[in-house]
C-alpha cells in the first residue's frame, strides 16, 4: 500500500517529441509499503484543529485553573504588558490565554525536542544500516501491534526505518503550526491554546514512539521482554580504579559507539561505562554491562567527584555548565550533538590521534565530535590514557575542609542559601551544626538534595554548600549499589489480552504510570514507596526514565530491590519499566493497544474513538513526581488528549495550571449510554485531568480514586473504591467525604464496609443508579439500524 501524500512513478522507457529517456524513476516524497488493510478512520495525520472538538469535551469538564507564576508578558517588544485584575496586552491577550500560551510554547518545546531527538536518530540509523533496516520490537513474543500511536494518529503502520522519516515529516510539520499559534496575534482563547497543547502532546507520543522503536528494531533492545536483565545502579557500582567514561543525555548512538569500541579493542572488561539520564537505561538496553550512575539530579555530584575520566554528553537534561564544572575536575568533554556544541571546537574532521592527543595533554578541555563512531574511539582511547595521569582529581572536599568551611557560614538572617534552595532544605542549621563538628545535619540532606547548586549561587560567603553535602556523605554515596530492570520496551500483544478484560472490568484496579524526573520535594525514595504500595495493591505499576531509576534506588523494609521482588510483566502486582524518556509511549500504547485488541476498535486515524474509549474505561493514572521539563510537560499533555488523568509532585503547581473537574457540578458528569442513547450521571470518574498534589499520601489516595471509570462493573467498583477508601482512611484518617459520587448501585459497596457507607449514603440522599456503557461521543450511540443489524 502507499501512503497518502507520496507517489511514485517508474517508466522503463519514456519517448516524447524531444527526448527519449530509458528506465526514469521518479520519485515525489516517500513511500510507506506496507500491508495493513484496516480502513481509514476519520482523522489520520490530524491538523492543530482537527480534533478540537474532543478537546473541548475534555476541557468543559476539565477546566483549566490558572496559577499564574508571572502575570506580565514580555514575549514581544510592546510589552512588558500588565496581565494584572483583568486587564489584557496590547495585542489583546488576557491573562489566561497567556498562561496557556506558555504551557503550549513548553510543550512545543518538549515535543520539539523528542521529535529532535528521533529525527537525528533516525537519519544516523538509515545512515548505518539502510533506509531498508525492518522495524522489529518484538514479532518474534507477538507483538503485531508494534507502532500503536503512530498508527492511531498518523494512520499507517510504519515497517522500515525509512517508514519512519515520513512520519517524523507530519510531526515536524505540526510543531511548526503549533509554534506558529504562539506568535503574537495569532491565537488569543486560552481553551484554544489549551487544545493545542493536547495536540503537541499526542505528537511527541508520536515522536517518541519513532525514535524508541528504530533504536530497538536496530540496536537490538529488549523486545517486549519482561524479563529485560537487571543492570547495575548507583555511585558504588561503578569501579573508579578502572578508566571511566561518563555518559549524560538521551541520544544513545555515542554510547553505542564507545561500547563497541571496547568490544571491538578487547576491553569491554578493562573500562568502565556508565551514565546518567536516560542515553544510561538506553546504554543498559543495548549492553547491560553498562552502568547507570543515577537520574538527573546525581549530575554534579558525580562530575565533580571527578571519577569520570571522560564525559560524553549527547542531548536534553545535561547542565549547561558541564565543560566549566568538568574543568575543575580535569575531566575532558565530548559534546556529540548539534544542539548542544557547548563552545567547544568542532574536530569531527581531524584526525582521531590528534584530538585524542590535545586531550591527553591538556592541551583542549574538549572536543564537539558529530560523528558517533569517532567519539567512540576518541572517549576510549582518551580515557584509557588519561587515566592513570588524572588520579581522579576531585572537588568534593575532605571532612576537614567541610568542618573549616562550615565554621565560615555567616549564619545569615535571612539564609538566601535556605531561600534560594528550591526544597527550602535546612541549610543554614545544616552549616551550624557542622561547624560544630557534627556532619550529620548536612549528611541527611544528600537524599533529597536534587543538585541544582542555586544554595552556592546565593550563598553571601560563596560557600560550596552542594559539595559539602555530598562530602558529609561520601560513605553513603560510595555505598549506592542497586539494581535496575533496563527497560523492556513495548507490551505484549498477548499480555494485553490477558489483562485487557479485568482491567476494562475494573478488576485490575488501575494501571499507575511513574515517569518523568528527579525534581522530587523529599527524595526519590517516595516514588519508590508509592511504586510499592500500588504493586502490593496489585495495580499494574509501570515506569521509565530517572523515575524508574528512583524506584531502583530503594530498598523495601526487608532490605530487597523491587524490581527484583515484582516482575516485570504487565500484570496487577507487576512494576514495568518500559525504558527511557522515549520508551514513555509503550504506556500510552497499552492503553490504547486495549482498546484495539481486546475490544476490538478500530485502531487507524481513530483517535476520538479510541481516547474516548480509554477515558471512560481504562483505569490509567501518570504520576509525575518529579517533574522538571518542558518534555515532562508535553508527554503528560499527550496523556490528557487519551482522557487520562496525570498528578505532579508540588513543583508541578509552576506548570501554571491544573485542569480540575468540579465534582459540585453534577452536571458535568453525564455520559451517554450507547446502548439507548440516555444521559447517565456517572459521577467524578476521573475527577481530574491534571492535578498537583503536596505529599506522596495526597498523591497516593488522589491516584487510587482516578483510576475509576464509569464502565468499572460492580465488582470491579467495589475493588475500586476498596482501595481508594482504605488508602483515604489510612493517611487522612477519616472517610471520604466523597463515596456517594462513586457509588451507583449497592452492589458497588464493599462488603466490609457496606453497613458504614450504606449510612453515609443515606445521610447524603443517595439514588440508585445505571451503569451504562459510557461514551461523550454521540456518534457512538447504536442506533436502531445498528441494533438489528447485530
Ligand atoms: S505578546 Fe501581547 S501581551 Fe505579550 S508583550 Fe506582546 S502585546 Fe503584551
Ligand atoms: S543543591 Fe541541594 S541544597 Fe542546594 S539549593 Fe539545590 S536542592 Fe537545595
Ligand atoms: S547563605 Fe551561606 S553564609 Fe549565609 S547562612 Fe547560607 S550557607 Fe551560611
Amino acid at each position: 500500500m502507499t501512503s497518502r501524500k507520496n507517489v511514485k512513478f517508474k517508466f522503463d522507457k519514456l519517448k516524447s517529441e524531444t527526448a527519449e529517456i530509458d528506465g526514469l524513476e521518479v520519485s515525489i516524497g516517500k513511500l510507506i509499503r506496507e500491508k495493513w488493510d484496516e480502513p481509514y478512520g476519520p482523522t489520520p495525520s490530524p491538523s492543530l484543529a482537527t480534533l478540537r472538538e474532543w478537546d473541548l469535551k475534555l476541557l468543559k469538564r476539565y477546566k483549566p485553573f490558572y496559577l499564574p507564576y508571572c502575570d506580565v508578558c514580555c514575549l514581544c517588544t510592546m510589552g512588558k504588558c500588565d496581565l494584572t485584575a483583568g486587564k489584557r496586552g496590547a495585542c489583546g491577550l488576557d491573562i489566561c490565554a497567556q498562561q496557556s500560551r506558555i504551557v503550549l510554547i513548553a510543550c512545543c518545546m518538549g515535543a520539539a525536542t523528542h521529535i529532535g531527538h528521533a529525527r537525528h536518530l533516525v537519519e544516523h540509523l538509515i545512515e548505518k544500516y539502510g533506509r531498508d533496516s525492518p522495524i522489529d520490537v518484538g514479532r518474534s513474543v507477538g507483538v503485531d501491534i508494534e507502532a500503536p500511536v503512530t498508527r492511531l494518529v498518523y494512520g499507517e503502520k510504519p515497517e522500515t526505518l525509512g517508514d519512519l522519516e515520513e512520519v517524523l515529516d507530519y510531526v515536524e510539520k505540526q510543531v511548526t503550526q503549533l509554534l506558529a499559534s504562539t506568535h503574537t496575534g495569532q491565537e488569543g482563547d486560552n481553551l484554544d491554546f489549551e487544545s493545542k497543547v493536547f495536540h503537541a502532546g499526542m505528537i511527541d507520543q508520536v515522536g517518541m514512539e519513532i525514535a524508541d522503536l528504530a533504536q530497538i528494531s536496530v540496536y537490538g533492545f529488549p523486545k517486549a521482554d519482561p524479563e529485560a536483565p537487571l543492570v547495575e545502579l548507583g555511585i558504588g557500582v561503578i569501579d573508579t580504579t578502572k578508566p571511566t567514561i561518563l555518559v549524560i543525555g538521551h541520544n544513545v548512538p555515542p554510547s553505542v559507539e564507545i561500547i563497541n569500541y571496547m568490544e571491538e579493542s578487547g576491553l569491554s572488561d578493562s573500562i568502565e561505562v556508565a551514565g546518567i539520564c536516560c542515553t544510561s537505561i538506553d546504554a543498559t538496553r543495548y549492553n547491560p554491562k553498562a552502568k547507570i550512575v543515577g537520574p538527573i539530579s546525581w549530575q554534579l555530584r558525580f562530575i565533580r567527584s571527578g571519577m569520570a575520566d571522560v564525559i560524553v554528553v549527547d542531548e536534553q537534561c545535561i547542565r549547561t555548565d558541564v565543560a566549566i564544572e568538568a574543568q575543575k575536575t580535569m575531566t575532558p568533554v565530548i559534546a556529540t550533538a548539534e544542539k548542544n556544541c557547548l563552545g567547544l571546537p568542532n574536530r569531527t574532521n581531524d584526525p582521531v590521534d590528534e584530538i585524542v592527543k590535545d586531550l591527553v595533554e591538556g592541551k583542549a578541555h574538549g572536543a564537539l565530535i558529530f560523528d558517533p563512531d569517532k567519539v567512540g574511539e576518541v572517549a576510549v582511547r582518551t580515557a584509557t590514557l588519561l587515566a592513570p595521569k588524572r588520579k581522579k582529581f576531585k572537588v568534593i572536599p575532605e571532612i576537614s575542609e567541610i568542618l573549616e568551611g562550615a565554621s565560615k557560614c555567616a549564619q545569615c538572617r535571612f539564609a538566601p542559601c535556605m531561600r534560594a534552595c528550591p526544597n527550602n532544605l535546612p541549610i543554614r542549621e545544616a552549616m551550624e551544626q557542622a561547624a560544630k563538628g557534627d556532619l550529620e545535619g548536612l549528611s541527611n540532606l544528600y537524599e533529597v538534595c536534587i543538585g541544582c547548586v542555586r544554595c552556592e549561587s546565593a550563598c553571601t560567603n560563596d560557600l560550596p554548600i552542594h559539595n559539602y553535602i555530598v562530602g558529609a556523605s561520601i560513605k553513603k554515596m560510595m555505598e549506592e549499589k542497586y539494581k535496575i530492570r533496563s527497560g523492556r520496551g513495548p507490551i505484549q500483544d498477548v499480555e494485553i489480552r490477558k489483562v485487557g478484560g479485568p482491567i476494562v472490568l475494573g478488576e485490575i484496579p488501575g494501571v499507575i504510570a511513574l515517569v518523568g524526573c528527579a525534581n522530587y520535594p523529599k527524595g526519590g525514595n517516595e516514588v519508590a514507596e508509592i511504586a510499592e504500595e500500588f504493586a502490593k495493591r496489585r495495580f499494574i505499576v509501570t515506569t521509565s526514565g530517572c523515575s524508574a531509576m528512583s524506584i531502583g534506588m530503594y530498598r523495601d523494609e526487608d532490605g530487597r530491590n523491587l524490581y527484583e521482588v515484582y516482575p516485570g510483566e504487565f500484570d496487577a502486582g507487576g512494576i514495568v519499566n518500559v525504558g527511557s524518556c522515549v520508551a514513555n509511549p509503550h504506556i500510552a500504547g497499552a492503553a490504547i493497544k486495549i482498546a484495539s485488541i481486546f475490544a476490538r476498535r478500530k485502531l487507524r486515524g481513530n483517535y476520538e474513538e479510541i481516547a474516548d474509549y480509554i477515558h471512560n474505561r481504562v483505569g490509567a493514572v501518570g504520576i509525575a513526581w518529579g517533574a522538571i521539563t518542558q518534555k515532562a510537560a508535553s508527554i503528560a499533555s499527550g496523556f490528557w488528549r487519551l482522557g487520562i488523568p496525570v498528578i505532579v509532585g508540588p513543583h508541578g503547581s509552576k506548570y501554571r495550571r491544573m485542569l480540575l473537574g468540579r465534582k459540585d457540578r453534577k452536571e458535568d458528569w453525564y455520559v451517554y449510554d450507547a446502548r439507548t442513547g440516555e444521559k447517565v450521571f456517572v459521577g467524578p470518574c476521573p475527577e481530574h485531568l491534571f492535578y498537583t498534589a503536596e505529599t506522596k499520601e495526597e498523591a497516593m489516595v488522589m491516584a487510587a480514586k482516578l483510576c475509576m471509570r464509569p464502565n468499572d462493573t460492580a465488582r470491579g467498583r467495589m475493588i475500586k473504591l476498596a482501595h481508594y477508601i482504605d488508602l483515604h482512611k489510612r493517611f487522612y484518617k477519616v472517610m471520604p467525604d466523597d463515596i456517594h459520587l462513586f457509588v451507583r448501585t449497592e452492589t458497588d459497596l464493599p462488603i466490609t464496609m457496606k453497613e458504614e457507607i450504606k449510612k453515609i449514603l443515606a445521610e447524603k440522599g443517595w439514588k440508585e443508579n445505571i451503569i451504562p456503557d459510557p461514551t461523550l461521543l454521540p456518534r457512538m450511540v447504536h442506533t436502531k439500524e445498528e441494533k438489528s443489524d447485530e
